[in-house]
């Protein structure tokens, strides 16, 4: 049993982690699809057919840079939620203010009454209470 799919899975791509969040959000889109709309679960089926596919695939080259292309997107969206939890878990000691000339984020340390903040990036000073 175990050598008959080794030998069938031979030369094919495999399970990855793009694969794993398409079998993640096909199996909530079918839940959701037979709860609340035909729509959702037939969509949720195409999602799933497809990431059979690519685990199927002959396409190694093709299936490892859409896995790249999805590592890029997963590590934007994960670092931006990063970077939230972080100004949250700081929100009582440092205040953030963008620079209204380039736009770069500052963090100033507050309770420091009205200081002049000077950008690191472009040296506009401009005055704020922190
Ligand atoms: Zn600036």
């Amino acid at each position: 049993m175990k050598g008959w799919l080794q030998r069938f899975m031979s030369g094919r791509y495999g399970f990855d982690r793009f694969s794993g969040f398409l079998s993640v959000c096909s199996l909530v889109l079918v839940v959701l699809g037979a709860l609340f709309s035909p729509v959702l679960y037939w969509l949720g089926l195409i999602l799933l057919g497809y990431c059979y596919f690519r685990i199927l695939s002959r396409n190694i080259q093709k299936r490892y840079h859409e896995n790249l292309k999805y590592l890029e997107l997963e590590g934007k969206v994960t670092g931006w939620f990063a970077t939230k939890k972080v100004r949250f878990q700081q929100r009582k000691q440092y205040h953030y203010y963008r620079c209204p000339h380039c736009g770069q984020q500052l963090r100033v340390p507050r309770g420091r009454g009205k200081i002049s903040i000077t950008c690191p990036k472009c040296g506009t000073q401009f005055i704020k209470k922190s």
